[in-house]
């Protein structure tokens, strides 16, 4: 399938560094992004005219808690993956499969867990989301053939937070086990997230070194701030989210900045946990970090999408050929006060979602679900496809 966006306003690429593309059309064919230009338009099947309106690389959502299908036992939700993708969320890597009634805690019981997940999710996206799942949940017990198992099996995440270890301290072997099979490791950061948990202090993070620290800025309870600088100077990864603490992720932001640690920021959500189902998390986190700081818009959208992408070897997340064409539109929406859509972030209003392309496909052209309506009209001018977007 051929698909084209026509008539872009701006096109980000999503690369918080370079964020401006010279484009205003951009084809997919077969998937992935085949040329920024308006050449071989007539062989489109689909041709979205944007309006002017703008054009990104889908949000990467790499915190949350999924289960199998749909579904969420944590909030008994169905249908919140579908309703995310409404939000501009068009991919999403998994915290860990902690939500399953009946959890197991024993080896032979995560390994399976991560390798069911990781193989429903293959053949499953809902509307059209890609999910990444299967995040082997380090429990004691785990030993070096284990993770090269699950690996073999196709399992690449692993989460330490949850386990039924003694204290933080004892994921400091599992972790480094997990990085020597080649897992990308990620930890639970700060204080507890639930009853029966324990914290993990700015001092644990550094010691157990993991990939990525996950929800920097508290999931939902943070670190001391004294910390947010010092790993920045590590090669950790510094993943902000929605369900933490608004201050410290833009403590945890501008720490990168400082440290040339910013391709290193990434933007998650962390639901649906107890904060709830949050199908404009993303947004909302680049918005409301964006409007009540220095920080740049584009900065924030590039924590959510390219720096994504890269830290997590992804092929989408940027506009550019040959990428996994994952696109979304986006535009100040009707009734604001501003006339673009990164003007309005910066003033903190919700964006307006116009439509969103996965894997190549429009999924919904015109409106979203969950947004305010756009200003500019977005429209699917000339359709040869039997469906309806
Ligand atoms: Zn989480």
């Amino acid at each position: 399938m051929r698909t084209a966006i026509t008539n872009i306003g701006a096109v980000l690429s999503g690369d918080w560094r370079d964020p401006f593309l010279d484009a205003d059309t951009v084809v997919t064919a077969d998937g992935l992004i085949e040329s920024l230009g308006a050449d071989n338009l007539d062989s489109c099947d689909v041709v979205i005219d944007a309006g002017g309106a703008t054009v990104a690389p889908g949000l990467i959502d790499s915190h949350v808690h999924v289960a199998f299908g749909d579904f969420t036992p944590r909030q008994n939700t169905i249908g919140y993956l579908e309703s995310y993708l409404h939000g501009g969320t068009t991919t999403v890597l998994s915290a860990g499969e902690v939500h399953i009634p009946g959890r197991p805690q024993d080896v032979a019981g995560v390994k399976a867990l991560a390798v069911a997940a990781h193989k429903c999710f293959e053949n499953f996206r809902p509307g059209g989301m890609r999910v990444h799942a299967g995040s082997l949940l380090l429990e004691p017990g785990l030993e070096p053939d284990d993770f090269a198992a699950v690996r073999a099996d196709g399992v690449w995440l692993t989460k330490a937070g949850f386990g039924a270890v003694d204290s933080a301290k004892d994921y400091v072997e599992l972790v480094a086990m997990a990085k020597e099979a080649g897992l990308v490791t990620t930890l639970h950061t700060g204080g507890c997230s639930i009853p029966g948990t324990f914290p993990v202090t700015g001092e644990d993070v550094l010691d157990i070194n993991p990939d990525i620290s996950f929800h920097i800025n508290g999931g939902p309870v943070a670190i001391e701030d004294r910390y947010y600088d010092m790993i920045a100077q590590t090669q950790m990864g510094m993943q902000v989210c929605a369900a933490g603490n608004l201050r410290t992720g833009i403590l945890a932001a501008e720490a990168a900045h400082r440290h040339d640690a910013f391709d290193r920021l990434l933007i998650g959500t962390d639901t649906p946990t107890g904060s709830g189902i949050m199908p404009l998390g993303m947004l909302y986190t680049i918005i409301h970090m964006a409007a009540v700081s220095d920080l740049d818009v584009t900065d924030l959208i590039g924590a959510a999408t390219g720096n994504v992408a890269q830290l997590f070897g992804l092929n989408n997340g940027l506009i550019a050929p040959g990428r996994d064409a994952d696109l979304i539109v986006i535009d100040a929406p009707l009734g604001g006060t501003k006339h673009t859509a990164l003007d309005a972030m910066k003033n903190g209003d919700m964006v307006a979602v116009g439509a969103v392309i996965t894997d190549g496909v429009p999924r919904f052209v015109g409106r979203s679900r969950n947004t305010p309506p756009t200003t500019r009209q977005v429209q699917v001018a000339r359709s040869s496809v039997l469906r309806e977007f």
